[in-house]
This record gives C-alpha cells, structure tokens and sequence, in this order.
C-alpha cells in the first residue's frame, strides 16, 4: 500500500515499452540541441495542465527549487523587490524534499494574510502543499487553498502549489488544488509524472513568471532528456487512459469507509482524500504504530508509520477494487490483532 511513487502501478507495460524503445534511439542529448523528445513533451504537459511554459528536472527536491527560482525572479523583476530583501513564505509541516531551506510559519490562513500584510512587499512566493503527504496527509480544512489564494492575489504573491505527492491523479481530482478550483501560479510535479519508472519532475507557469529566467539562466542535464519525456507521455496518457483520477476518488471513498468500520480502539482518526489516506494510531498496550505495521507486512501488506502513531496508505491508484478490499480485511486483521 506505500506506494505514493507509483501512481500507475509497477512496470505499466505501456511505460515500460515508452522507456524500452526510446532507450534504442537517444537517451541523452544537450538541451542546447534538438532532439524530437523535448519538444513534444513540453507542448504535451503544457497543454496537459493547461499552462504557457515548463522548465523540465528530475527530482522533487529540484522542481521545487525551480519554482523557488522562478519566483525570486519574478519577484525581483515583474514586483520590483530589491534582489537581496526577497521572501518566500511556506507552511509549517510541509515537506518539499531534502535540499531546500525556507521560512515556516503557521498552517492558518489568517497567520498568512497577517505575514504578508506586514511584509507583503517583500514576499515573491507562497509555497505550500495543497495536502500534506509526508506530515502525515493532513488534509486542510475546506476553503484553505482558496482562501490562501485569495490572500495571495490581494498582495500580488505568487501562490505555488507543491504537487509532486498529492498531484496526477493521487487524491480524486488531477490536483489536489483542483478540489478548490485553485489553479497555482507556479505548479510543480514531480513522481508520477515518470510513472515510477524514470525520473522526471517540472515547474509549470505561465510566460509572465516562465520567461523572468532567460535561455541559459537555468539547467539540468538530464532535465527532459529523451527516456525521461518518453516515459513521462506515455505515464501522463496512462492516466487518463485507464481513469485513475476517478478510480483514486471512488476507491478512496471505500477505503476511508471501511477502515473506520473497524472497531477497535487502536484507530483513533481516518482521513485523506482519494488514495491518499492515513489512520492515526491510538497506542494501545505499548503497542503503536510500528507494531501495526509489523503486523500487516506479516499480513500481506506494506505500510510505514510517519511521526510514531500516522500510518500512510497510498497504494498504486491501478489496484481493482478486489485488490483494495482484500488489503483492507488484511489491515482489519492486523489491527484486531492486538485487541
Ligand atoms: N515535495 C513533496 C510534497 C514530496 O512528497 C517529496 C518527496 O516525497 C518531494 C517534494 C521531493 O521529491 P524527491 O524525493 O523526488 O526529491
């Protein structure tokens, strides 16, 4: 069930024969060159999502840098905040990979309108995640992301929605933005966008933010290279192919159902949205979520506590809803285990 990577499932033949025959042709070229991979991809995600521009990375961390990027340009450029004196405001609990340091601050929105109304100014950029996968799926109250939007237009700072775990697909509604019909200044994506089969990752904009960063200002040599968009067409197409935004929102509502059917005092809270959900652990007998854990990869099921008593489940939004069901009597089991 940990498998918040993989949307599409493990080896989707469609992505895998993506990888296998481009892997014949070209795997690698300059970005200062032509290749017939870039292009089309980059005129493929943008229509996709609907946004001017896209600069291709490869890792989450390194799409979220870009978006940092890209609004420290703007902010400098377009706002006219003197180059050394700009801000970027994030959340506290958010998680937006290993390399990126940056300013927390409450996960209210008021906290948010009070920071930018005292420092709005000098703020290029709110970063967030519309839910927070790794905190534990903290999914926030509705009209959050709309409000913090709102807030963000009325001091002209760009609103950047960090969807590389809760976007393509993941929580019922392509982003997770979508579930508030917010659409990011900034949009960055990363994991599913190479179907768990090869990295790649974007920032998304609009050419008022996108074209602040001239040619040769920005780089990565494996960026969009030609296995990375291959795959990454192929990934994007098995989407909407086989459905999965509605699966991930049909199958959650069962799987959300059914744990909290389970009568044991071990589960304190179920929540998340789509197939993006976590049960929060009472520990029972000095067991905790952990043992959980343990139990159920006995059982026949993979999952991994988050901040001692949170188990995440996130499993490929490809499983039927026999596959779910069974996972569920197996979590059942687990947890009634130490009843
Ligand atoms: N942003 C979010 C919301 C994530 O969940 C992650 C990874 O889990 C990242 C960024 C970092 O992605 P990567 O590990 O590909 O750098």
């Amino acid at each position: 069930m940990k498998e918040r990577n993989i949307n599409q499932g493990h080896c989707h033949p469609k992505i895998v024969k993506a990888l296998t025959d481009q892997a014949q042709k070209l795997t690698l070229s300059s970005r200062a060159f032509y290749n017939d991979c870039l292009g089309e991809w980059e005129e493929y995600v943008t229509k996709y999502f609907g946004y001017d521009k896209v600069l291709p990375m490869n890792s989450g961390a390194e799409a979220d840098e870009t978006a940092l990027k890209l609004a420290r340009r703007w902010g400098t450029v377009v706002k006219g905040i003197p180059n050394d004196e700009t801000l970027i405001v994030c959340c506290e609990g958010n998680f937006h990979g290993r390399t990126i340091t940056i300013i927390t601050m409450s996960n209210d929105p008021d906290s948010l309108e009070k920071v930018l109304a005292e420092k709005g100014d000098k703020v290029a950029g709110f970063l967030l995640e519309p839910i927070q996968g790794e905190a534990g799926v903290y999914v926030p109250d509705e009209g959050y992301l709309k409000k913090c939007y709102d807030i963000c237009k009325k001091y002209n700072v760009l609103f950047m929605a960090d969807e590389v775990q809760c976007g393509i697909a993941r929580t019922g509604k392509m982003l997770a933005c979508d579930h508030e019909g917010v659409r990011p200044d900034i949009l960055i994506l990363g994991k599913a966008l190479g179907g768990g089969v090869f990295p790649i990752s974007a920032a998304l904009a609009d050419d008022e933010i996108m074209l602040t960063i001239k040619p040769g200002e920005h780089g990565s040599t494996f960026g969009g290279n030609p296995l990375a968009t291959r795959v990454s067409i192929a990934a994007l197409e098995v989407i909407k192919e086989e459905k999965l935004t509605e699966r991930a929102e049909y199958l959650g509502k069962i799987f959300r159902e059914e744990i909290m059917k389970i009568k044991s005092p071990m589960i304190e809270k179920v929540r998340g949205k789509g197939l993006l959900n976590a049960v929060i652990i009472k520990p029972m007998n000095g067991k905790e979520a952990w043992d959980v854990c343990l139990k159920m990869a006995e059982n026949g099921v993979l999952a991994k506590p988050t901040h001692q008593h949170i188990i995440r489940f996130a499993p490929p939004l490809v499983i039927s809803e026999e596959e779910l069901r069974d996972a569920i009597e197996r979590i059942k089991k687990s947890i009634l285990s130490f009843c």
